[in-house]
């Protein structure tokens, strides 16, 4: 299967989003903020197929040369596989300094769980940490890239601000029609980094996964639902097949639901200070993708088609 279009959304002159239908597993968004004289690019894709369209997509709205900075809202390899590629292209590319750490050690494909003909990954050989928020005059217009105060996704995220359009990239702070993944951060550090997120007032969300969507709809509020939802679901049971099921019933919209059940032994494990069985939380996954029909491998992979 070929992934379909990359799905350009122009927000502004100089500011597209790119989205991938439906934004499951490894299947990410990123973005583009176009100045004068350089470009901020955010995030890059899983695939070095992948990763060759959007540069070919992106290469469309600069002027040959242009020079490039790229900012990663985080280390998973769907958002951060084609910084080695842009870096030998000569981009600088900027994350947070753990986020740059798991990227450098990298590329981690989690060839436990997935099973991808991945191409050329390599990580690039630097990346410049991100420690505050950072203003990036692009000629005629500016944006920020902004860390995020504390563990939320993962232990690194970072948000890409645009005040002259309201527009927040905001990573995998927030996904659309996708179950949220909560597999290497805080769940109680990402409400809070919701919180965060609403103190830019911005007009506008390009989530790490699904469509672009205006702030007044108000997927902040949604993605907040579920994590407490899910802490009060933890609260007194440890039936995470359970969970998993009572979450599908209440989402049924929501892809990747597979995640469900590994995202409340997360929610367990941190609120009663226990750790987490994480190979029973693979084969949870693993399980329950086969049992809703998800692609999976004979040798029990999911098995991704990008
Ligand atoms: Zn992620």
């Amino acid at each position: 299967m070929s992934r379909p279009d990359l799905n350009p959304v122009a927000l502004h002159p100089g500011v597209i989003a790119f989205h991938q239908p439906p934004g499951g597993w490894f299947v990410s968004n990123a973005g583009l903020v176009a100045g004068r004289d350089a470009a901020l690019q955010i995030d890059t894709f899983a695939t070095e197929p992948l990763n060759r369209r959007l540069e070919t997509a992106i290469d469309a709205y600069l002027e040959p040369g242009t020079p490039r900075t790229v900012a990663l809202t985080h280390a998973h390899g769907d958002h951060a596989h084609g910084a080695g590629r842009l870096a030998a292209a000569g981009a600088t590319i900027l994350a947070t300094p753990p986020a740059a750490g798991e990227v450098l050690s990298g590329p981690h494909t989690y060839d436990f769980l997935f099973s991808c003909d991945w191409g050329a990954i390599d990580p690039p050989a630097d990346i410049s940490p991100v420690t505050e928020p950072r203003t990036l005059d692009l000629g005629g217009t500016s944006v920020a890239v902004v860390p995020v105060p504390g563990p939320a996704h993962t232990h690194g995220d970072l948000v890409a601000w645009h005040a002259d359009s309201g527009t927040l990239f905001t990573g995998d702070l927030l996904f659309l029609g996708v179950t949220p993944l909560a597999i290497s951060g805080s769940i109680a550090g990402w409400l809070d980094a919701l919180t965060w997120l609403e103190t830019f007032s911005a007009s506008t969300y390009v989530p790490g996964h699904g469509p672009v969507t205006a702030a007044a709809d108000d997927l902040v509020a949604e993605v907040r639902e579920y994590f407490e939802w899910l802490r009060e679901a933890v609260a007194g049971s440890a039936d995470f097949a359970a969970i998993e099921a009572a979450a599908r019933a209440r989402w049924p919209e929501w892809g990747a639901g597979e995640r469900h059940g590994v995202n409340a032994r997360i929610a367990y494990s941190q609120a009663h200070g226990v750790d987490l069985d994480f190979a029973a939380g693979v084969e949870d996954l693993l399980t329950s993708a086969a049992a809703h029909g998800e692609p999976m491998t004979e040798a029990g992979l999911i098995r991704l088609d990008l």
